[in-house]
């Protein structure tokens, strides 16, 4: 005998999550979250069609070894009922060719998946990884209607990973206990937030004479900043594309937005007076938590941070206007 689910335990509420681009970040992303477990329900869109359906059954066929997830190919009729959908579609960097370079292009592709989620009347909120991603969660705000906090860019949250992993190994501590933010443009201009940088509480300045590995600090830090700005362009040359840090820095994105979680996480938000910065997406420490960015945190920055924050903004600003914005 089949067995009626009680109505009152019959809930209908489930995390819903559409990927739109179903390419080597998009998918990767789906595969991580599946095992992730964070979400109840895995669309996936592509313009082409033949590619999602692939992606799709090689994720379900994994089905057995993930918690229970639904995996399926969408449609823009899910945009109605999710949480939150991911645009990733869009062409991939290329090498020698800069994230600004790709805008005109991507410009039209996320604006028009950002119409199309806004005239679904989705309640849930947009996050944009296509590059350049700052500029394209401009547009996608802009072509949504949407208030800031609920359309938002993975920004610099990959980078910060970066810099943490590069600090983590030149300093001998466990990533976990290092404290440390790239902020500006996710791209040339972003910029080592070394004032907000710590380890075990103690400023990372203090933690260096402490320690005194490292011989010439300065000439160390600046190596470092460089190195996380350059890692994209390393692994395209070597790959093509990047794909799996940044699956899993938005699965984090993702799991604070769908479990209310309150991180802290470096996305690309709007700036509407923050840091003196108006009218510009970029990255700055945000809270994140279901509904998008709860509260942007203006952190103390030293005078060179707030400077390099402002060319940031200006750099993009110049971009948006490229594109008529
Ligand atoms: P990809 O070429 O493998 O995949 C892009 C997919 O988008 C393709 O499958 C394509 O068919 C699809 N697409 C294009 N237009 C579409 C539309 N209108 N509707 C639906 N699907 C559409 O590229 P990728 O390597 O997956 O990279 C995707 C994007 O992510 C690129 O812009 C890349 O630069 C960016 N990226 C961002 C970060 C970050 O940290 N923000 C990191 C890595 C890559």
């Amino acid at each position: 005998m089949e067995l009626k689910p009680n109505s009152d335990n019959a809930t209908s509420y489930r995390r819903k999550v559409v990927v739109v681009g179903a390419g080597a970040v998009g998918a990767t992303f789906c595969y991580a979250l599946a095992q992730s477990g964070l979400a109840d329900d895995i669309l996936i869109i592509d313009r082409n069609m033949d590619l999602a359906r692939g992606q799709v059954l090689d994720l379900v066929h994994g089905q057995f070894f993930f918690p229970t997830t639904s995996i399926r190919v969408g449609t823009p009729a899910d945009y109605s009922d999710a949480q939150v959908v991911v645009i990733t579609a869009g062409a991939a960097q290329r090498p020698g060719q800069t994230r600004l370079e790709l805008l005109q292009q991507n410009a039209v592709i996320v604006g028009g998946i950002a119409s199309e989620v806004a005239a679904s009347n989705c309640r849930g909120v947009i996050l944009v990884v296509t590059n350049p991603v700052d500029v394209l969660t401009y547009v996608a705000l802009k072509r949504s209607g949407w208030d800031r906090r609920r359309v938002i860019g993975s920004g610099t949250v990959l980078d910060s990973a970066r810099f943490r992993h590069l600090l983590s190994t030149s300093c001998q501590v466990d990533v976990h206990n290092v404290h440390a933010y790239i902020l500006g443009e996710h791209g040339d201009s972003e910029f080592a937030a070394w004032s907000m940088t710590h380890i075990a509480g103690t400023p990372i300045s203090q933690y260096c004479e402490l320690c005194g590995g490292c011989g010439d600090w300065e000439a160390h830090q600046q190596r470092i900043e460089q190195q996380v700005r350059d890692s994209a362009y390393h692994i395209i040359d070597y790959k093509g594309s990047t794909q799996f840090a940044v699956g899993l820095a938005m699965v984090r994105i993702t799991g604070a937005l769908l479990r209310g979680q309150n991180s802290v996480l470096t996305v690309s938000t709007l700036l509407e007076g923050e840091f003196g910065i108006r009218d510009v997406c970029l990255s700055v420490p945000c809270i994140v938590s279901e509904g998008g960015v709860r509260k942007i945190v203006e952190s103390q920055l030293s005078a060179k941070e707030l400077s390099s924050l402002s060319s940031s903004s200006v750099i993009l600003k110049a971009a948006a206007s490229h594109i008529g914005l």
